[in-house]
């Protein structure tokens, strides 16, 4: 028997040389790991960190002027619930990747070959030792020199409170107080808040605030989007262009965010195979 085996083999191997290979799925041709040139750019591209340097020292130039305009506001109207003429002024800021940099968690995940999930993120978060975005820590404390409250907006659970104000306080951004931070749940009287949506912290915000600018890396930390579709993403931004490096600074997100799920109708049902067909699929080639 044994002096048969290469006989065997060789077929076998012929068979495999001529036989049409059986299609593959689309996501299947493509490498896997999503994040990998992300991340990789998040950690090591300079440019990456030139745009944040570029935007926050943009937004410190403008801060004098709109602390001067008592016009000036930076809330849409309908988050805009109170008057803002008479308020003290204050700047608005996402916490993760608009002043805390969590690369580090993205490359753990690219490394372990997993997804993001719940209880790994809040393990990151409550290590305390993400570090800063180029050009944050000059900013705010610029605008707390100059009068103006830093008040931060998170999607991080309020159960991460306590470890996100010491992390921000050891990378040196200013945090007069607890309050500053209106983390996921926070309560806002007469306002009920639609998912992680966060028009209700912005309305507590306008009640005792004149905000002159805020920053972020997703649509939602400027105002609430109603349709997250690509169409309906554009159409939100649409009539406040204008304000974009006036009142409202945009950071870089390449890693995740709302852009994504747009592209497979934020149906997370599916598997992560057909969530890459679809992205594949929303691909322009001309
Ligand atoms: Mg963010």
């Amino acid at each position: 028997m044994t002096s048969r085996l290469p006989a065997l083999a060789a077929l076998f191997l012929l068979a495999g040389c001529t036989a049409a290979p059986p299609p593959r799925p689309l996501a299947a041709m493509v490498p896997a790991d999503d994040n990998l040139n992300a991340t990789a750019w998040v950690q090591n591209a300079v440019e990456h960190d030139l745009i944040y340097l570029q935007t926050y020292r943009d937004a410190q130039q403008h801060l004098a002027a709109a602390l001067d305009d008592a016009q000036w506001d930076a809330l849409t109207a309908a988050d805009r619930t109170w008057p803002a003429r008479g308020l003290p002024p204050a700047v608005v800021l996402d916490v993760d990747e608009t002043v805390l940099d969590n690369s580090p968690y993205q490359a753990r995940l690219v490394r372990a070959h997993a997804a993001f999930d719940q209880a790994s993120w809040n393990a990151w978060c409550l290590q305390a030792r993400a570090r800063a975005v180029p050009g944050v820590v000059a900013f705010t404390r610029d605008a707390a020199a100059h009068g103006v409250k830093v008040i931060f907006i998170s999607n991080r659970d309020k159960a991460l409170d306590e470890a996100t104000l010491a992390n921000l306080r050891q990378v040196g951004v200013p945090v007069a107080g607890p309050d500053v931070l209106l983390g996921l749940g926070t309560s806002v009287p007469g306002c009920t808040a639609h998912g992680s949506d966060k028009g209700c912290r912005r309305q507590w915000v306008s009640r005792h605030y004149r905000v002159l600018m805020q920053f972020g890396d997703q649509l939602g930390d400027f105002l609430d989007i109603a349709q997250n579709t690509p169409a309906g993403r554009e159409a939100a931004i649409k009539p406040y262009l204008e304000w974009i490096g006036q009142r409202w600074f945009v950071l870089p997100n390449p890693s995740y965010g709302s852009w994504e799920p747009a592209l497979f109708g934020n149906d997370w049902q599916l598997s992560p195979q057909e969530r890459r067909e679809r992205k594949i699929e929303s691909l322009r080639v001309d």
